[in-house]
């Protein structure tokens, strides 16, 4: 029997929009398939060393929590976490998740944050936030049966910049993505795949999800090849009536 480890990091910190919704999708499609997934909590002061897991999930705060955790994030848990991402373990952050995963977080007033540096992007926090349901495009997504669109929420004010060591996880349809300026939604470097929608993302966009539990498997067992199919037809409908009401 296949099993997955989900580490769900700082799950009492950074829990905003329902962002757990994402650790149970997984383990949910994985379960609904015979896959064995255990979910592990790890928070403020626990140890963590990233060869327990398959995937490592980080959610959204807001900057009073980002704050918190950033101390213990990047002293006690950032080599580790780095170590993940360039070992190809299956990463997933969300929103606040995402940004602390960059270099730094400079604030509307000036004020610059040093975050992990794990990934080259940075953050310049803005007065205006960026609130509302967003369409992206994803290329890898796109096959006969799946549009490649993946529909979220996204509520921050940080806007998130690429270096040139990553790609964008998307395209934006409609909404803002990283900066609402260069039409930019989220990050991929290697196996980490960053986003902004909140949502949660997971449970609207079923291929996405099956597309990070493929990658996870297939690091962890050599033999593994595919998923079996899931009766997807109730959130298939979902999807595509959330893509067509929002992208009118
Ligand atoms: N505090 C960050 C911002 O406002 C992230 C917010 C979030 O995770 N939704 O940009």
């Amino acid at each position: 029997m296949y099993e997955i480890n989900i580490c769900h990091m700082y799950p009492d910190l950074l829990n905003i929009y329902g962002d757990r919704g994402n650790v149970i999708t997984l383990a949910r499609r994985c379960q609904w398939r015979g896959i064995r997934a255990n979910i592990h909590s790890v928070t403020l002061g626990d140890s963590f060393s990233c060869e327990n897991y398959d995937i490592i999930f980080l959610g959204g705060g807001q900057d009073y929590e980002q704050e918190i955790i950033q101390h213990d994030l990047l002293k006690n848990k950032g080599t580790e976490i780095k170590n993940a991402i360039q070992n190809n373990k299956v990463v997933l952050t969300i929103c606040g998740g995402y940004q602390l995963l960059g270099k730094y977080y400079k604030t509307w007033d000036g004020k610059e944050i040093e975050f992990l540096g794990a990934l080259d992007l940075w953050t310049i926090g803005g007065e205006k936030r960026m609130i509302g349901n967003i369409v992206f495009e994803c290329e890898f997504l796109k096959s006969e049966l799946c549009s490649g669109q993946v529909v979220g929420f996204e509520n921050h004010s940080g806007r998130t910049y690429l270096g040139r060591e990553v790609k964008p996880l998307g395209t934006v349809i409609k909404g803002y993505g990283n900066n609402g300026e260069d039409s930019c939604e989220g990050a991929i470097y290697k196996n980490t795949f960053c986003s902004y929608s909140h949502g949660s993302l997971l449970p609207k966009n079923p291929a996405l999800s099956d597309h990070l539990i493929t990658i996870a498997l297939k690091e962890k067992y050599k033999d593994f090849v595919s998923l079996q199919p899931l009766n997807d037809e109730l959130e298939t409908l979902a999807h595509n009536s959330m893509i067509s009401v929002i992208t009118g």
